[in-house]
């Protein structure tokens, strides 16, 4: 079903990007840096600075950026790489989460392994075109005999060359035992467990630079047990992975922990040993004072997604009084069926003006809505080679043109500015690890219109609208 992919260029060894407008967190914030150099070597950035570098010897590739803003590949904290198949599905389009989900579940009983595998490519082709190279993916959609399978999101981030944190999700609470899914829908807790051990024994790398890591992920409070909860605890623990989960998105999420719980959600997640600098959470829109004490004290990693909690009408997330309380937030688009786009640039902005709605112009600068699309995405997934343009940094890179029309005149006038504040252009170049994915504004490794064609096709015919 998924369509050949185009064979990759060839990898040069070393790359030299020259002589671009650099905006990158440094070590005191983020700045703009004019005709700064990167030298690449093994997907690494091994020199970074303004001096002219000479280009010895032959299989150097040089990329000539001075026509270019230079950023660092942008990190997405959440996503559900599936969702593309349900994106702007009618029924749904004015429900809020409960009913959202309520209707969703109905389609996505039908998924088969060959449909994830094309959901999630074209959801991961749209975010590298979009400049970002890394990825956290929560997949927690397993219908009972079906034949899907976590390793069809990670053959379509191989594939297309993205780097992912595939988080083993699960749902075991169906409607008969209270929860808000199918029974069909939903997996038995040994059984995820061991696949989880299967998953990490099979997937897993710990390394730095690591392309492909597991992540364990109960899909929340209202379809997964306590237990599962902590016994997926004490696996990550074990394991050193990371853990993840949606956490305080609604209010009806709220009323459902209260009156099966007896406990609002963070303090659910306190109970059971979920908050921690190996944690990070989904949403959390709903807190009070208490919580954001809580979440930033434990160093919990939050995955804000400001369109899924507008366009569900969710409620805006205190991001700022997060940050104030010394936080770690990363951005993050959600799922395609609850945002619709997965443009993190894009998503940074409606981050920044949210926050201005409720305290204000001055309650994000553009400055920091960069920084959590980057060093702040990289630190809630526990990343630190991630991020930030220096020397030993992960060659995760994105290029957008000075006279795309979206930043036409905003390039001149700020580079940084103009990335946040203007509609996100598409990226004209994007490297992770240093190899080329996206040239000239097209992807390297797959033919976009084809997979977008081919999902068109499979909503029209598959039962998914
Ligand atoms: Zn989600």
């Amino acid at each position: 079903m998924l369509s050949e992919a185009k064979p990759m260029a060839a990898k040069s060894e070393r790359t030299i990007i020259r002589g671009g407008t650099v905006v990158t967190a440094g070590t005191d914030g983020v700045g703009v840096l004019r005709d700064h150099t990167i030298d690449i070597v093994n997907g690494v950035i091994v020199s970074f600075g303004p001096e002219p570098l000479r280009v010895p010897g032959e299989n150097v590739e040089v990329v000539e950026a001075r026509e270019h803003i230079v950023i660092p590949g942008l990190v997405n904290t959440h996503q559900h790489l599936y969702q593309s198949i349900t994106r702007a599905m009618a029924p749904v389009q004015d429900a809020e989460l409960f009913h959202w989900l309520g209707m969703l579940y109905t389609r996505w009983r039908h998924l088969n392994y060959e449909v994830v595998r094309l959901a999630a490519s074209v959801s991961l082709a749209e975010m590298l075109l979009s400049g970002c190279t890394t990825t956290s993916d929560h997949f927690y959609m397993v219908p009972r005999g079906s034949d899907v399978r976590h390793e069809a999101v990670i053959e379509a981030a191989d594939a297309i060359g993205m780097r992912i944190h595939l988080c083993r999700g699960s749902m075991t609470v169906g409607e008969s035992g209270g929860g808000l899914p199918p029974d069909d829908c939903t997996e038995d807790e040994d059984a995820v467990l061991a696949d989880c051990v299967r998953m990490l024994d099979a997937w897993h790398d710990p390394d730095p630079l690591a392309m492909r890591r597991i992540d364990l992920a109960p899909c929340s409070p209202f379809n997964v047990s306590p237990e599962l909860f902590r016994d997926t605890r004490d696996l990550a623990r074990e394991r050193g992975v990371l853990l993840h989960t949606h956490a305080a998105e609604t209010m009806d999420e709220e009323r459902y922990c209260l009156d099966r719980f007896g406990l609002r959600p963070i303090p659910f997640f306190e109970r059971h040993g979920w908050l921690g600098e190996d944690v990070y959470l989904a949403h959390c829109v709903c807190l009070n004072d208490d919580d954001i004490r809580l979440l930033a004290a434990s160093r919990t990693g939050i995955a804000h997604c400001p369109c899924s909690n507008m366009r569900l009408g969710s409620g805006v997330a205190p991001i700022a009084k997060l940050l104030a309380a010394g936080a770690k937030v990363g951005i993050a688009v959600d799922g395609g069926s609850s945002n619709d786009g997965g443009n993190v640039l894009a998503e940074a902005r409606q981050a920044m003006l949210l926050q201005r709605v409720v305290g204000g112009a001055g309650a994000m600068t553009t400055a920091k809505a960069f920084e959590l699309a980057t060093v702040g995405g990289a630190a809630v997934l526990n990343r630190p080679k991630l991020g930030r343009i220096a020397v030993g940094m992960a060659a995760d890179i994105a290029m957008f043109r000075k006279d795309d029309i979206a930043l036409a005149g905003a390039a001149a006038q700020d580079p940084l500015g103009a990335l946040i504040l203007c509609h996100a252009p598409r990226a004209d170049r994007v490297l992770v690890g240093g190899r080329t994915v996206v040239q000239d504004g097209r992807l390297v490794t797959a033919d976009e219109h084809k997979l977008a064609a081919e999902l068109n096709r499979v909503v029209l015919d598959g039962g998914y609208r």
